[in-house]
């Protein structure tokens, strides 16, 4: 689920039930209905239809309907006025990942990026996903990729779509992300697919990639702390599984944990110098195919000490 929709749905499923209940349950609700229907004198309303009713449980209902209407309104006044920040950036951001996209036919043909992944890029907000000091609109959103801390980089945005676009991800996929970092790969993934699973090394990144996930309503994303080398077999087998970071040779428990058809995007060779971002398709139960797709530059694939 993402956030905006999410936010959006819940405030007019809330609605739906609210108004629901108002039509179509019993009388006690009757005064409610009455109330909104008539603000100009909605304690004139309330009386008139509420005649047989205690005047205290009245003036309570109606205080609470009240709250609970204007925390309603605000909610929405907040999402709208967050909805509204860096919309322009994020659509330059948007045109100059799909104008790369088609300018080298050799990556992703002539076609460049679908338009799937592109509206995913388009629906996530970067700039959430950035340390504070960053989170200007102009650095957020451009192709570039940003630090997060400890040594981290989130991912340029072509990067991510690239390997988003790699993956082959469709709206039934559990996919698996090996290098949460700040949560943003993981979210674009969750815009395409069922359920995405995640695995960050580093406790205080995986602690606030999990805040910034759950307080932005993905909640088809799980966070888990740990060394993503052994996978997460409990949460597989996984469609597609990500990896971002750069390791020598992809770890034989992630192509174990692949369904056949499906495909492991990840950066093959030394941290911190260029790499081939490495596509490997499981064809068979015990046969795969790999492809180098173009060469990239990521933060090395750490290994647990226990
Ligand atoms: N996908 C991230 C960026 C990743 S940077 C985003 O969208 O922001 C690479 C991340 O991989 C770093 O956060 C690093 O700590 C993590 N990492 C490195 N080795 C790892 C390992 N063995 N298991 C899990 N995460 C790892």
């Amino acid at each position: 689920m993402r956030r905006g929709q999410l936010t959006g749905q819940m405030q007019s499923w809330y609605q739906d039930l609210l108004e629901g209940r108002l039509t179509h349950c019993d009388h006690s609700l009757d005064a409610v209905f009455h109330l909104t229907a008539d603000r100009s004198n909605p304690l004139v309303a309330l009386k008139l239809s509420t005649q047989n009713r205690e005047p205290i449980g009245d003036r309570a209902i109606m205080k609470t309907l009240l709250l609970v209407l204007s925390m309603v309104a605000a909610a929405r006044e907040a999402t709208a006025q967050e909805d509204a920040q860096c919309v322009r950036e994020r659509a330059a951001m948007v045109e100059t990942i799909r104008a790369y996209g088609r300018s080298d036919a050799s990556v992703l043909g002539q076609q460049g990026l679908s338009e799937r992944v592109l509206e995913a890029m388009g629906q996530t907000k970067r700039h959430l996903f950035i340390p504070e000091p960053e989170r200007s609109c102009s650095i957020a959103y451009a192709d570039r990729p940003i630090p997060i801390g400890l040594g981290q980089t989130i991912s340029q945005p072509f990067i991510v779509a690239l390997m988003t676009q790699l993956a082959e991800v469709a709206p039934d996929h559990v996919v698996l992300e090996v290098g949460t970092g700040s949560g943003y790969q993981a979210a674009i993934l969750a815009h395409l697919a069922r359920k995405v699973c995640t695995i960050e090394i580093i406790p205080q990144l995986a602690e606030a990639a999990a805040k910034t996930l759950r307080d932005l309503a993905y909640d088809n994303v799980s966070v888990r702390l740990g060394d993503g080398y052994g996978g997460w077999p409990e949460c597989g087998p996984f469609d597609a599984i990500v990896v971002t970071a750069a390791l020598g040779q992809p770890p034989p428990p992630l192509i174990e944990q692949l369904k056949v058809g499906g495909r492991l995007v990840m950066p093959v060779g030394p941290g911190y110098t260029t790499q081939q971002l490495t596509v490997v398709e499981k064809i068979a139960p015990d046969k795969t195919t790999t492809r180098a797709v173009a060469l990239v530059r990521f933060v090395p694939f750490t290994r647990s000490q226990n």
